[in-house]
């Protein structure tokens, strides 16, 4: 079920499916003028790759586009095209490297190209060219995270190449980092030092530099002097910090909530296993109820014997292995009932859970959770 619409608010009534993410759209707005005060000068693009870290593409991208963000990044021509046919005008940039046969679909959607090497940068040039339209293009350099880019020690020919274009606007130039959520930054510094190198290209030649940037979340909170001129934040907009030993230095709040409703009550009797595989049995008598999510929507199946949900305000333990669309919790002498509302991710009472522990319990990091909670759950916007 689709359920973004131009208008962002969507009743929860429209909604059929009881598995549901909620965003608040206030916090996420809330967010991002923090992380622009923060930031000062610098433009902001907010990053929307992977359906907005889960929280929906295209009404993530109407309201930052409210908020006057300057631009929006992606990771993929896709996304780009997308946002495109949804009605957004700002600028965006597709991080992600790109085929040739990709190229006059970026032009026309006005799309800003990654420039990753001078034979990719030339190609764009002959394509815009051919189709008589102009192409913008932001060069990437690669400066230590060796993904896409130029290397910094060979950077200097991707630059006067582009120089040489007719029919390409270069808007900016970048790079990334691999480290910047690390407390120790000395390699974040290097790559910055690096980068910085690069660019003094345009001071020594007299020309007007383009858009330098390379801050992401961790360079955020944690290197005002990599700010540069645009900063990328993804996951601290989302309002989650992007690891736990970085320096938080700007106070966001997670927007994401997850929630579904009980679906099934019964006692399991002592004795009696749970789920797949059989790997959980019961020692007494218990009452539990069965959840209608599962690793189908990005539940994840190695969170079993470890996910916990929120009922009424109490914490209890999901039992047996996860399974693609349900999941089993155990309330041992408590009671539910059909209908109650089961909080996966978000706060219930005095009692909340958050992605941070959902990525400890499946041995990965929040984003991965954030991203795998997938289009089969629909997104629910709250003013
Ligand atoms: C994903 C990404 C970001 C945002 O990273 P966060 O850690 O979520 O802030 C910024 N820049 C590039 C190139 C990216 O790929």
């Amino acid at each position: 079920m689709n359920i973004e619409r131009n208008n962002l608010i969507i009743s929860d009534e429209e909604v059929l499916r009881p598995t549901r993410v909620e965003v608040v759209l206030n916090l996420l707005s809330e967010n991002f003028h923090k992380i622009k005060a923060a930031t000062k000068n610098a433009l902001v693009m907010p990053i929307l790759k992977a359906n907005a870290y889960g929280h929906g593409l295209v009404c993530v991208a109407q309201l930052m586009e409210e908020l006057k963000a300057d631009y929006l990044g992606v990771a993929v021509l896709e996304e780009g095209i997308h946002l495109r046919n949804a009605g957004i005008t700002i600028p965006i940039l597709v991080l992600g490297g790109i085929w040739g046969n990709q190229i006059p679909l970026f032009i026309e959607h006005d799309l800003s190209i990654t420039a990753s090497s001078v034979g990719k940068l030339n190609q764009i040039e002959e394509v815009a060219a051919q189709i008589k339209k102009r192409a913008r293009v932001h060069l990437k350099i690669d400066t230590g995270m060796e993904r896409i880019g130029v290397h910094y020690y060979s950077a200097e020919k991707l630059l006067e190449a582009s120089l040489n274009c007719k029919n390409v606007d270069v808007i900016g130039i970048y790079s990334h980092f691999a480290n910047s959520d690390s407390r120790d930054l000395s390699f974040t510094k290097t790559q910055l030092e690096r980068f910085l190198e690069t660019c003094s290209f345009y001071e020594k030649h007299s020309l007007a530099s383009p858009i330098k940037h390379i801050a992401n979340s961790g360079a955020i909170l944690q290197i005002p002097d990599a700010n540069l001129d645009l900063v990328r934040p993804g996951i601290l907009l989302y309002g989650v910090y992007p690891s736990q030993e970085v320096k938080k230095t700007i106070e966001v709040k997670p927007a994401l909530s997850w929630k579904s409703l009980v679906v099934y009550f019964k006692i399991i009797k002592a004795g009696s296993t749970v789920g797949y595989g059989m790997k959980w049995k019961a020692e007494h008598d218990i009452r539990a109820v069965t959840v209608p999510l599962g690793y189908g929507d990005g539940y994840m199946r190695s969170m079993s014997h470890k996910a916990e949900v929120l009922i009424r305000g109490k914490r209890y333990q999901s039992v047996g292995v996860i399974s693609m669309d349900q999941i089993v919790v155990n309330l041992e002498q408590d009671s539910a009932y059909n209908g109650d509302e089961v909080t996966l991710i978000g706060r219930d009472g005095e009692n909340s859970i958050t992605v941070e522990e959902l990525a400890d319990w499946a041995g990965t990091i929040p984003y991965e959770i954030l991203t795998n909670i997938n289009t089969r759950v629909p997104r629910v916007y709250i003013d």
